[in-house]
């Protein structure tokens, strides 16, 4: 029961293999069925017919034998004669008088015969044209006819042929077709669904091929299905020019971010310039000046962050992010990075390394810059009166580095996605911390341009642990 909900389940009742499968083995149950019954229909009438012709004969030539016979003996002794020259081991005949009563009848040698003569005897109601009968599972072709010799009713013809034997034969040898036509349909359609199968393979190979696309490769991105029917063919072919249409346009919008990115970044940093020199010189400045100004500095220098981390990224996308990897001892980058997030945030953050020399192989600013990233959104998603901690340790050739907080947490269903550009969890709050919904990207990308991993785990109201997995060598 179990195996028939399994293989139940993994049906796809929708998919195309299986309607094209059913199609055919419904159309090929249809079209052999139909013709096993109309050819055993017609094999019984020509069967049933040749023994009623045979009948029809034997009632015609019944009185011509009875007057022959009659010429030359007595009519009883003749219509005794011709009965007996027309019986067989399978015909049987008798007469009747108008009366009712019997004037001859076919003679019999086995006692089997006898009785069943006296039971085909009995039937009060014969048909006039010969007619198929079935008694006690036998079958009998029946037929009476009024019996004139020389012009004169002499009484009534019956005769019976019995078919049994024919009938027996063609009925085995309908039921050997009904079966071998089963097995022609069942054949049939396991062959069809292993055809069928095989024919939408390449729409599966491409469908798996599209799937694995993604935006890095998609400039290199081609389908190919050699051997497949030239519809798949030419499916590949309109996918891959909407492939290189999809690449140029990426391409166009990734060059678009960068200038854009460039061009405002140097009279950002600027003003962003001249607005801190006011501010230091803010003797003459009134409260609500000095508070306008300290504004549109921090708006700024928030702008100029998302500026860079978008040329980040569009240096990345295009190929262009260098890194200069190289090994060195991770334990003085995290307690420098402790203290410069202490002096900025005004929080404890624990250093948890038991080991005194961690070394990795990274790009030492870059890494710098991941986790302050990840220590900065510590400080941010998480109450000021909550522990923040800064873990690393060593696992066979791999460092592991930890930033966990006890903050508000992230929900499970978001967790996959906060890598993503611009993906931001709860907009209300994050409005607050005044974040862009990049800084994760950025980290990803960079983790994953040093050969590295990044993941996170986290319960809503509990607190995200990030981890950062780099090779050691
Ligand atoms: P942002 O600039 O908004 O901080 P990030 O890419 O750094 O953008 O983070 C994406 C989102 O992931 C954030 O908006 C926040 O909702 C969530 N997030 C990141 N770090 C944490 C954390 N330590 N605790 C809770 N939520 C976090």
């Amino acid at each position: 029961m179990n195996i028939i909900n399994a293989i139940a389940r993994k049906i796809d009742t929708f998919s195309l293999r299986l309607r094209l499968t059913i199609g055919i083995a419904v159309l090929a149950a249809l079209g052999i069925s139909s013709i096993t019954v109309w050819t055993t229909w017609k094999m019984q009438q020509l069967l049933i017919n040749s023994h009623k012709q045979n009948i029809e004969n034997l009632t015609v030539r019944f009185p011509h034998d009875v007057e022959l016979y009659s010429e030359m003996m007595p009519p009883e002794v003749g219509l005794q004669k011709a009965i007996n020259n027309l019986t067989t081991k399978n015909i049987f005949l008798w007469v009747k008088s108008p009366e009712e009563k019997f004037l001859a009848q076919s003679r019999t040698s086995d006692n089997l015969s006898s009785a069943r003569l006296s039971e085909l005897m009995s039937i009060a109601e014969m048909p006039i044209t010969p007619q198929v009968h079935q008694i006690n599972q036998r079958y009998f072709v029946l037929c009476s006819e009024a019996l004139r010799v020389r012009g004169k009713v002499l009484g009534k013809l019956f005769v019976v042929q019995d078919i049994t034997r024919d009938q027996t034969m063609f009925l085995a040898m309908a039921h050997s077709l009904a079966i071998a036509s089963f097995l022609i349909v069942v054949v049939i359609s396991v062959v069809s669904a292993f055809y069928v199968r095989r024919s939408l393979q390449p729409l599966c190979d491409l469908s798996q091929m599209t799937a694995v696309i993604s935006v890095v490769d998609l400039s290199k991105a081609q389908l190919s299905v050699d051997h497949a029917p030239s519809e798949v063919r030419e499916l590949a072919q309109t996918f891959n020019m909407m492939l290189s249409r999809l690449s140029q346009s990426w391409e166009q919008e990734r060059q678009f971010v960068s200038n854009v990115s460039h061009e405002l970044r140097t009279p950002l940093t600027i003003v962003y310039g001249y607005l801190q020199s006011v501010l230091r010189r803010q003797d003459n400045l009134t409260e609500v000046q000095q508070e306008a100004l300290e504004t549109a500095a921090s708006e700024a220098e928030r702008t100029i962050h998302l500026l860079e981390d978008l040329l980040d990224l569009a240096r990345a996308d295009s190929g262009h992010l260098h890194f200069h990897v190289e090994s060195f001892l991770l334990n003085e980058l995290l307690i420098e990075l402790v203290e410069m997030s202490e002096n900025y945030s005004g929080r404890e953050i624990k250093y948890l390394v038991n080991s005194e020399a961690l070394e990795v192989k990274a790009d030492y600013n870059r890494l710098k810059q991941v986790l302050l990233n990840l220590i900065d959104n510590a400080v941010k998603y998480s109450e000021p009166n909550t522990p923040i901690s800064l873990n690393a340790n060593q696992q066979e050739q791999e460092v592991i580095i930890q930033v966990c907080d006890q903050g508000y947490g992230i929900p499970l269903q978001h967790q996959s996605r906060i890598f993503e550009r611009f993906y931001r969890v709860d907009e209300s709050r994050n409005q607050a911390t005044g974040g862009t919904g990049l800084g994760l990207s950025i980290v990803k990308t960079i983790v994953e341009g040093m050969g590295g991993k990044v993941s996170v785990r986290s319960r809503l109201g509990e607190g995200s642990i990030f981890t950062v997995i780099l090779p050691v060598k």
